[in-house]
């Protein structure tokens, strides 16, 4: 199994060097001065918790089926081929068609499959591309957390298992169905209780994670958590973490100032549920330092840390749980947390010769239409002289231009046949090299994903994990490269 962290470089986090190597940096959409960042909260699962995608995937696929052959679907689903890398991040279930979808940044489909067959380009225009489409609505279902992946991989399998066996499937129902037998998989401790049965087997214990903390409490930062999972399962997995990491904590709790378990995000956000000691079942507005909570929300919390809303950084890996309502309901600063940020950076660096090919052929290919657009229009111009010229004296002179023109609109698009061979191949091969069902995560095609727009849109800060924040300074002033509109870029002097 491969170690996602491996031991740390350097023998002290202040000797470190700057900048951190390209898979530990942390990455800007909006300036964020950790000098003026009192307090930082932390999401537990993925976020400081690194599940072994492929190990839980497993387990929670193996788990949902179990349930489904339990209600009624057929047995043989428990022999059924499945791929736990099929699903991931941004992807759109369709529960009309049973297709699931991948967007880009205008939620045009870009890519899409059943089953695990990739519809053509004439399927996807004949069911996506004649109307907008509408993600908020009942027949769209957003896969936003690596927890769901595997709702998506049991979809796909299921669809492709069914229907390869000649049975028609209701797609909407398969999928409630599924959703159900996962939340009830969770609830009943098919998963969990696996899990902390065997911890480092589902989860990476990221050794600097201690470190980190010690770091922002040394430099008088708050710190906090705030999860959904169970004060039982919390208390397990951070001291799984946490315990024994460093001398001066012998208990996770010794680091952290406010401890929220079973908060129920967004809800925490949005609500005004009462904390509740652990300890005395006693429903409080004013939560103590040092205490273990259930429940809770935001506004007593802030209340209680006694600062700003921006002087609150919240570190999570849920777009829409963690980052999109704690920037909507409140003025926290967000930092995202995606794991799969190590994959897309190794593909960057190996392929940068590639990269860089794609984006030259993109620009010939401009260049290219552009001349052949130019040949065209002359070429008609020409062909009208001849047609009024009939036979006058300049008549062998057009006929001469009507043949250079043509003799170069032939040799264009002999070139752009070529450019365009090669480029297909040549995103084919990256976007295989991506992943091979969907290619980046942050793109589709030439734009931005739809996840990667949410990225960008709601997290102030994003980074493959929370550790990678102890590779800066905790007065450090992360600035955005995005500070130029596109009309700035070229215009301005040295630009
Ligand atoms: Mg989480």
């Amino acid at each position: 199994m491969q170690e996602r962290f491996p031991a740390p470089e350097f023998d002290s986090p202040s000797g470190s060097v700057f900048p951190p190597p390209v898979g530990r940096r942390v990455y800007c959409n909006r300036n964020l001065r950790l000098d003026q960042v009192k307090a930082v909260g932390f999401d537990m699962d993925y976020t400081l918790a690194i599940y072994r995608q492929a190990e839980m995937d497993r387990l929670s696929i193996e788990a949902t089926v179990a349930k489904l052959v339990e209600q009624g679907y057929p047995e043989e689903l428990l022999s059924m081929k499945y791929r736990t890398d099929f699903p991931i991040r941004g992807l759109l279930i369709d529960r009309k068609l049973g297709n699931v979808l991948k967007m880009d940044r205008y939620r045009y489909v870009k890519t899409a499959y059943h089953g695990f067959r990739k519809l053509t380009r004439d399927e996807r225009r004949h069911a996506y591309h004649t109307r907008r489409l509408r993600p908020g609505t009942g027949r769209y279902h957003w896969v936003d957390t690596l927890y769901s992946l595997s709702e998506v991989a049991v979809y796909a399998a299921v669809v492709e298992h069914l229907e390869t066996h000649g049975r028609s499937v209701d797609y909407g129902r398969l999928f409630s169905d599924i959703r159900r037998c996962a939340d009830l998989s969770h609830q009943d401790g098919s998963i969990l209780d696996v899990v902390l049965e065997d911890l480092p087997r589902y989860v990476e214990r990221d050794p600097e994670l201690g470190v980190l903390f010690h770091k922002l409490r040394s430099a008088g930062k708050r710190l906090f958590l705030i999860t959904n999972s169970g004060p039982q399962y919390t208390d397990a997995m951070m001291s799984y973490l946490l315990d024994d990491a460093l001398e001066e904590y012998p208990s996770w709790r010794n680091y952290l100032d406010y401890v929220c378990a079973a908060s129920k995000k967004p809800g925490f956000f949005t609500g005004k549920a009462p904390f509740v000691d652990l300890l005395t079942g006693s429903e409080t507005r004013d939560p103590e330092r040092g205490r273990l909570y259930t429940g809770g929300n935001i506004a007593d919390l802030q209340r209680a840390l006694g600062f700003a809303g921006d002087e609150v950084l919240y570190v999570g890996d849920h777009i829409y749980g963690d980052v999109l309502r704690a920037k909507k309901e409140s003025t926290w600063r967000t930092a995202m947390i995606i794991q799969e940020m190590d994959d897309e950076l190794r593909v960057l660096r190996e392929h940068a010769v590639g990269l860089e090919r794609a984006s030259t052929l993109e620009q010939m290919r401009d260049a290219v239409q552009d001349e052949l657009r130019e040949h065209q229009a002359r070429l008609k111009r020409v062909e009208r002289k001849l047609a009024e010229q009939g036979s006058g004296p300049e008549r062998a002179s057009w006929e001469a231009k009507r043949v250079r023109h043509r003799r170069s609109i032939d040799r264009l698009r002999a070139q752009l046949k070529e450019v365009d061979a090669e480029r297909s191949a040549l995103d084919e091969a990256l976007s295989q090299a991506f992943h091979p069902f969907w290619g980046s995560l942050f793109k589709a095609g030439n734009e931005v994903s739809s996840f990667g727009n949410q990225v960008e849109q709601y997290g102030c800060i994003y980074t493959s994990r929370a550790t990678n924040l102890a590779q800066y300074s905790p007065m450090h002033y992360f600035q955005s490269p995005r500070h130029r509109m596109p009309h700035e870029i070229g215009s301005t002097p040295g630009v």
